[in-house]
């Protein structure tokens, strides 16, 4: 039976508690630079984890700095991001993202957003091409700046879809700032960049794309459309 939760602020609880008593143990921050997180990030999009890493490590090896990723040319960029998805794009985009970095601070270095509030920072990280919200919360929340910030990837913003906090017409882009404002205001940094983990690692390995694993999902009572498959099976 679907249980009755007062409203969403504790329906997000609830879903992050139970999530955690799963996944929660182990999580640990990353330890790259705020410019190593960003690099990864662009490297990220619609690739899997691994081989946006190997890629990562090809650029760090072959180049040695970030600086020569910048100066280097693209056509050698591209080559060394073959494991990613579509690297024609990528080795452009993070060339001119590094360039433009330089441009406006005069160096190539992001340690200034640990100076400055966490909206500011984001806002200027989303001026640049192709850092959007779950970009500029990733490099505020997983490198060593250790902020608050919410990134919400495809997994997570399934799970909530499907557990019915937010609506699918609202996409990705805005389910960020949404989703972060139905957590608990007194959560620490580590907090919200656990319930990023816990509702990206349930998305990968019980609510999947194709064929979520109802049956086996420790949320199965709070979820409309666990339950709506749930039932249609059993008919
Ligand atoms: S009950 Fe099913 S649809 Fe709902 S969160 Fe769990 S796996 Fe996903």
């Amino acid at each position: 039976m679907l249980t009755i939760i007062p409203n969403k602020e504790e329906f997000v609880l609830d879903v992050h508690n139970r999530l955690s008593e799963v996944y929660g143990a182990g999580i640990s921050f990353h330890d790259l630079d705020p410019l190593s997180e960003l690099v990864t990030t662009l490297l990220s999009h619609r690739t899997k984890n691994r081989d946006s890493a190997h890629a990562f490590q090809n650029l760090r090896n072959t180049f040695g700095s970030w600086e020569n990723v910048r100066d280097a040319d693209t056509d050698a960029i591209m080559a060394q991001l073959k494991p990613c998805t579509w690297p024609e794009q990528k080795a452009p985009r993070v060339k001119e993202v590094l360039r433009l970095i330089t441009e406006k601070l005069g160096k190539l270095d992001l340690d200034f957003i640990g100076d400055i509030d966490v909206p500011t920072a984001r806002q200027w990280l989303e001026e640049l091409p192709g850092v959007g919200p779950k970009s500029s919360a990733a490099v505020i929340s997983f490198s060593t700046l250790r902020g608050k910030a919410l990134p919400v990837d495809s997994h997570h913003f399934r799970v909530a879809v499907r557990l019915g906090i937010i609506e699918n017409k609202i996409g990705e882009g805005k389910a960020n700032r949404v989703l972060e404002n139905l957590l608990p205001p007194n959560f620490t940094a580590k907090q919200v960049f656990d319930h990023h983990q816990v509702m990206m690692r349930h998305g990968q390995k019980v609510c999947f794309h194709y064929k979520p694993n109802c049956a086996a999902c420790v949320l199965l009572d709070l979820c409309p459309t666990g339950q709506s498959l749930v039932t249609v099976k059993s008919n």
